[in-house]
C-alpha cells in the first residue's frame, strides 16, 4: 500500500465525524491510497485479513452457501 494504516485511520475518523456512509469512505481509501476495492472495503472497515475472512465464512453460512476455500493468505493477495 503507498500511503499506510495512519491514511486509513484518518479516512475512517473523517467519515465517522461526518457521518458518511461506509462506500463514501471505500472510495475515499482507493482513491488516495491506491488499493483494489476489495482491499479498500477491508480497511475501511478496519477488518484484519482474519476478520475478513471470518465475515465471509459467517455470510456464507447464514445464507446457505458453500463457503469458498479461502484463508487469510490467500486474500491477502
Ligand atoms: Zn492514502
Amino acid at each position: 500500500m503507498a500511503h499506510g494504516l495512519a491514511c486509513v485511520e484518518r479516512l475512517r475518523a473523517e467519515g465517522v465525524v461526518e457521518d458518511r456512509d461506509i462506500r463514501r469512505t471505500v472510495d475515499a481509501v482507493m482513491s488516495c491510497c491506491g488499493v483494489s476495492r476489495l482491499r479498500a472495503y477491508r480497511l475501511a472497515h478496519g477488518w484484519t485479513l482474519k476478520d475478513a475472512v471470518d465475515v465471509l465464512i459467517k455470510l456464507c453460512d447464514e445464507g446457505d452457501i458453500v463457503r469458498p476455500k479461502l484463508d487469510a493468505d490467500q486474500l491477502g493477495h
